[in-house]
This record gives C-alpha cells, structure tokens and sequence, in this order.
C-alpha cells in the first residue's frame, strides 16, 4: 500500500491530523493508498500560510513566476508515465486518456506562464488628458481550489495556473477518491522551487471542503464538481462575501443531421459518451439523431457499443475501463433501471458487464423521450439516450429542454445549417463536426445549472483577478469639496 499521509502546508510536508482514509483501485476493488484527512487546524494553517504568502508572490516578478510555472510543466511531462499510472490507480481510467489529460494539464501551465507579461489593463483618459483613470488587473488573495474525482490533474491544470499567473495563491482540495496525482503535484512545486505557502493542498471529504470554502482567510472560490456540493459552496462564498466559479455536470445533447459526415459522426457520438466510460462532464449523453437516418444511426451505434472492449485500463488495447468506485456503480445501474421503467428502447447492453467487478456493458437506449429520466438526469457513466428529431427547430428546442447547459455538438456539412443551430443551443462549448476536443485557449464553462465562471482561455485568467481603477488629476485646480467631482 502506498502512503500518502502527508499533505503540502506551507511549503512541507506534513501529516494531517485527521483518521487515516484509503483509495481503492477501481479495476483491482483493492485498496491502494492511504491518505489522512486534513483537520480545521490543518485547513486554517493551509490557508494562514497562503495569505502569508501571497503578500510576496504577488509582487514576484512576473518573470520569475512563469519560470517556476514552466518548470512545473517540465517535470510533469518527465514523470508523466508515473502521474498516468496514479491516476488509473485511483479512478480506473485508461492509462492512454489519463496519461493525454495530464500531458493537457502541462500545456495549461505554459499557456498561463506565457500569458503573464500580457495581462494588461486599460488608460481612459477625460478632460482632454487633465485627468485620466487607469486600470490594473489584480490578485484576489487565496483561492480555494476543489475537484472532482473524474480528471482530477486537468481539472486542477483548468484552475491553478491562470489563479498563480494572476498572482494568487492557492490551497487545492482535491476529491477524496483521487488525491494522490494532487498531492504527486504538490511534492513536484517543491522540487522546482515553488516558494511556501504558495501552493497547498489539503486532503479529506467534503467536510474538510467545507472547512476550506467557509475560512475567512479565502478570497475565491473555484470549484468542480456535482450540482447539490455546488449549492453549499455558493452559500459558502455568499457567506463571505468572495466570488465563486462552478464547473458542474451537463446533460448534452450530439445532433447529427441527415446531411453529416457519416463515419465520422458516428465516431464522434460513440466517444461522446463511452470514452472514460461515460465519466465525462461534456459526455454527449443525448444523441439526437434526423428521422431520415434514425434507424441505421440506433443500428450502427448499437453495435459499435457491443463491440467496444472493456478490460485492463492499463492495456493498451482496452477502450472502457471500470466505473470508479462501487457507491457511483450502483448510481450508474440505477439509471438504467429508470429507463427501463421509463419504456426506452434497449438496444445495446443494459447489465453489469460479464466482467465482473465495477464493469457495466456500454449501454444504448433508443426512442427515449426527452422528458424521461434518464434524458433529464446526469448518468455519468456509459448510457447513451438516442432522441429523433424531424427538423433544425425540433432539435434545438429538444437540446434546450433540459436544467443543463455544458456542451454540445452539431454534425452536419452545411456550414449554414451547423452554425445557426449551433448558436441556438444554450451551453457553454458547442463543438462542430467534432466532439471532447479541448485547447488551453478556448474557455468552457456551463449555462444554466452547469454553473458560471470560465475555464481556460483568457476569460479564466481574468476570472482570478480583481480590477483596481486609479483616477488621477493633473491639473491645479482645487474642487468644491462638497459635489462629486465629475
Ligand atoms: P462532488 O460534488 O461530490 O465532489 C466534488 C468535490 O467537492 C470533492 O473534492 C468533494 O470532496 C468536495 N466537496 C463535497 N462536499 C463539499 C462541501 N460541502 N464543501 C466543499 N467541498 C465539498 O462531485 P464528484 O462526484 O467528485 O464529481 C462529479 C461531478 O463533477 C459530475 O456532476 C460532473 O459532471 C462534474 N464535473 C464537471 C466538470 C466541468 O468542468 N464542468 C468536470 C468534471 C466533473
């Protein structure tokens, strides 16, 4: 068994001083590594020494910042066979998808150290240059980062490099099932120098979470995660006055029109949803398909699913690997349930796999209807509801109907057609002719109860900082004190 009792305060490593927890590998259901729970102490030295910190950091130069930033990025590329392996350990994800995420979470750091010298702000001047204001981007202070369990070194690459470009410093908690790349992480700031207190991170449950987003010591808040721990962190943030990003679930409807390129399409829906086992936050889970080409596409999709090979997520052959842990199995197998009851047409797997273990067959239903529960609810995991549509309006009205707004995807070779449906649709990430592709310059984020707040691109680095307006007067004249000086 690994150990990981030791979390990063304050540029050490130290135990936490709470109960000891374990993770447990999702293809082998054996525990692999223990962790300890980071008590309110820990939290508030965690975070006392981030607010100690950021008195400096924020005023290191910006050179020096995207030097330590890109050397991060360095030595995650070097140990990337290593951090893969951790992170399949800790969620079952195949090695290949974890191992091309965390090589995305690199990129991420060198997209925000070469964005520090560009942060600008703006000189508006009034009264014919007698007077002028100008405006400086600043830090916040400390932020709270907190992710989830699905792709935990991309999520944190999504939140920790525009958060230290800007100038922050960070305490991370990252979930309870897969801390160990985080914490991987947090020993590699320390080899290349990071000085302390700038980045931390603090291991536990959602209690320990709580502890962190309620510190009055805080100054943002970024967190990924699911819709009901969203609602208590909101309430935690409005508690403190400080603002708040929310990366939360989606439930995102694929459409392919008549006129799409075919196999490719098709393609792109299988991976839309059965790559990471559907453990996805874009997973294209509704697949809206043009009556002209409904039956074939249901028939060409269900056996693709059939045919997909479950196994050994560090075999390089396999294409699913296992749920990531038993409570979220059962979740998964509940759905299925729902739109059995439901009357959705099974058309391809629908049990636990022959496998065994935390396997569960890549599952496809057709004829679902838009208002059932399975096309309302997030499955997270490898269920496809297929929806036929007869026209642009029908499948524009049917992707809206939904509380979700993450992602989306438009396969058609009419540029006309794809991009006004696309424009229609509300989520924040519409992909044309393509499907979960992501660059560090292209933001996402969600609308409506996928949450708000940017990741990647510019939008997210100006999302970790803070205008300052400074008005100035050149001139000699001495106003009336008592009116607004306009
Ligand atoms: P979760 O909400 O259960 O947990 C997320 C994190 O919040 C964990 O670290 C957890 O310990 C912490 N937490 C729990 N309660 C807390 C509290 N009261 N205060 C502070 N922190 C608390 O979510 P999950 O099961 O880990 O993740 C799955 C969800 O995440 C899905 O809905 C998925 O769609 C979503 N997700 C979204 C994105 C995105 O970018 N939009 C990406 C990945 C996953």
């Amino acid at each position: 068994m690994e150990s990981y009792r030791e979390q990063l305060i304050d540029g050490e490593l130290v135990r936490g001083h709470g109960p000891e927890f374990e993770s447990i590998n999702p293809y082998t259901e054996k525990p692999w590594a223990v962790f300890t729970e980071a008590d309110e102490g820990d939290v508030d030295r965690a975070v006392t020494a981030a607010e100690r910190a950021f008195e400096s950091w924020r005023k290191t130069s910006g050179v020096e910042r995207a030097r330590l930033m890109n050397a991060l990025a360095d030595v995650i590329e070097r140990d990337i066979d290593r951090l893969a392996q951790i992170e399949t350990n800790d969620n079952g994800k195949l090695i290949k998808e974890n191992r091309n995420q965390i090589l995305f979470a690199a990129r991420n750091f060198r997209f925000y150290a070469g964005y520090i010298d560009k942060i600008a702000g703006e000189v508006k001047t009034m009264d014919a240059y007698t007077s002028f204001d100008f405006t400086v981007r600043e830090p916040i202070g400390v932020c709270a980062l907190i992710t989830a369990w699905n792709s935990p070194l991309q999520l944190l690459s999504n939140k920790l490099p525009p958060a230290l470009a800007a100038g922050n410093t960070a305490v991370i908690k990252p979930s309870e099932f897969t801390s160990a790349s985080t914490l991987e992480l947090a020993s590699l700031a320390i080899e290349v120098g990071f000085p302390p207190g700038v980045i931390n991170v603090i291991t536990g449950f959602g209690s320990t979470g709580a502890l962190l987003t309620s510190h009055p010591g805080v100054g943002k808040i970024s967190f990924t995660g699911g819709i009901e721990t969203a609602k208590r962190i909101a309430a935690a943030a409005a508690a403190n006055i400080v603002p708040c990003s929310l990366e939360l679930g989606g439930k995102s409807a694929n459409i392919i029109f008549e006129d799409a390129p075919y196999e490719k399409a098709i393609a792109g829906a299988i991976g839309g949803v059965f790559a990471a086992a559907g453990q996805s936050c874009v997973a294209g889970s509704r697949l809206l398909v043009q009556a002209s080409i409904y039956e074939r596409v249901v028939e060409d999709i269900a056996q693709w699913a059939s045919r997909i090979k479950l196994g050994d997520p560090t075999d390089a052959e396999t294409q699913m690997g296992p749920i990531a842990f038993r409570g979220h199995y059962e979740r998964v197998l509940a759905h299925i349930a729902d739109a059995l009851e439901d009357g959705s047409r099974l058309v391809a797997g629908g049990h636990p796999a022959a496998l065994g273990g935390l396997f569960i067959e890549p599952t496809v239903f057709a004829d679902v209807d838009n208002s059932s529960r399975l096309a309302q609810n997030e499955v997270f995991g490898p269920i496809l509801a297929i929806i036929p549509f007869d026209d642009e309006a029908e499948a524009i009205a049917i992707a809206n109907d939904s509380r979700f707004g993450l992602a989306g995807g438009v396969w058609s070779k009419d540029v006309t057609r794809a991009l006004s449906v696309a424009k229609e649709i509300r989520s924040g990430i519409i992909w044309v002719n393509t499907y979960r592709t992501s660059a560090a310059q292209a933001p996402s984020g969600g609308f409506k109860q996928s949450g708000y707040g940017r990741e990647r691109g510019t939008e997210a680095l100006l999302d970790y900082t803070v205008v300052k307006s400074t008005l100035v007067d050149l001139t000699d004249t001495v106003r009336d004190p008592f009116v607004l000086g306009r």
